[in-house]
């Protein structure tokens, strides 16, 4: 699908930790950026956004809408032929109920808004901010299913509303957007399934559990040991660029795996302390598992998250995404290091 780069693009939720990278970007490349936020009047919010628009070629529009006021998307939609749809909550810890607010707001704005594309007819294509946890659930899954590495063929299958909520969330909701597009033929669907996202923020208004994993791997919340536990690790700019590819590479289609490399916590913990020394509250130890599903309820986990996610490798293959958008992912340690250095120019962090 050809997309018109002089036709304005939608950003759902365009004030966000990956969206506001994405936004800054089309505006730079001169494409006219429609962004919605729940908010627009709040500065704190989206400060950052009119100061990326300042100066750069494409304009920027905002408009109000949240997920789950149903139509909200369609006059921003209006005249757009591509929409970057990556408004979701990503929240991990302090849920009071995860129905209400994780899966609802996912999976009911994903059909709102992508309903919505249905209704507006210059729309081409949709590029939906997916993960890797709508194809894994729990990293035991891959040992399992007896693979060495995921491949965007899999889908995550043991997820449910009571265990893994936010990966839940995910699955449901990009299963549901793939039903939606299958079921016409005006615009297609891709989706960009990044790991977990680091990296500098253009945003420090934002809630993404992104930018609380880091400090607390330095600021003593961690200090008596880190569970041994493997990320796919991926630098946010790089998501960023992924979602541009993907709306504007005619031939490109599907799934796409974004994860530079795969890291433990142990081993981000070496790169970080290599580059920056001694000074922080760094953790002591890998904390043995049995020590780690013990006081779990205490951590706000449950020992079913400590089992199915401790001590398992996992691993991603990206090939389809360097080959299918052309994208290359930066090495994970200038990820690390230019997240962390971020942190301590704007405080977040201190040397001890
Ligand atoms: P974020 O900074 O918290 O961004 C989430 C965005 O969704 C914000 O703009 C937020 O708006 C919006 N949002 C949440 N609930 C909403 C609602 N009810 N109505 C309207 N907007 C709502 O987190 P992020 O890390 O950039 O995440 C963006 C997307 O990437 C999400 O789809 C997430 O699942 C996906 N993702 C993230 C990672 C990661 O490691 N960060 C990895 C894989 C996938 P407010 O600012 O108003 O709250």
């Amino acid at each position: 699908m050809q997309i018109d780069k002089t036709k304005p693009v939608l950003v759902t939720g365009g004030n966000g930790y990956i969206a506001s990278w994405l936004v800054k970007y089309l505006l730079e490349d001169g494409v006219d950026v429609h962004a919605t936020v729940r908010d627009p009047g709040n500065q704190a919010k989206v400060g950052h956004l009119l100061k990326a628009a300042a100066g750069a070629k494409g304009k920027l529009t905002l408009f109000k809408a949240d997920l789950l006021s149903e139509g909200a998307y369609d006059a921003a939609m209006q005249g757009c032929e591509l929409v970057f749809h990556t408004a979701s909550p990503f929240v991990i810890k302090g849920l009071n109920d995860p129905q209400k607010d994780l899966v609802d707001p996912a999976v009911m704005g994903t059909r709102n808004v992508l309903e919505a594309a249905n209704r507006v007819a210059s729309v081409k294509r949709i590029v939906l901010t997916a993960s890797v946890v709508s194809i894994y659930g729990d990293a035991v899954d891959m040992s399992q299913l007896g693979l060495k590495t995921y491949t965007e063929a899999y889908w995550n299958t043991t997820s449910t509303v009571d265990h893994q909520p936010y990966n839940y969330s995910k699955v449901a909701a990009e299963r549901a957007a793939w039903d939606i597009a299958k079921a016409q033929s005006r615009w297609d669907l891709l989706t960009i399934n990044p790991g977990l996202v680091l990296g500098p923020s253009l945003t420090s208004a934002s809630d993404s559990t992104s930018l609380s994993t880091i400090r607390e791997l330095a600021d003593g919340t961690l200090m008596s040991g880190v569970p041994d536990m493997e990320f796919g690790l991926v630098d946010v700019r790089d998501v960023a660029l992924a979602h541009i590819k993907a709306g504007y590479t005619a031939s490109a289609s599907g799934r796409h795996i974004a994860v530079s490399a795969s890291v433990t916590m142990w081993q981000i913990v070496q790169i970080l302390k290599a580059r920056f020394g001694r000074g922080y509250r760094w953790p002591l130890m890998v904390a043995p598992k049995p020590i780690v599903w013990l006081l779990a309820p205490l951590q706000g986990y449950s020992r079913r998250f400590v089992s199915g996610n401790v001590g398992w490798p996992l691993k991603f293959d990206n090939s389809y995404t360097r080959k299918d958008l052309g994208l290359q992912f930066r090495p994970v340690e200038t990820t690390l290091a230019e997240h962390f250095q971020q942190m301590l120019d704007d405080g977040i962090l201190k040397k001890r």
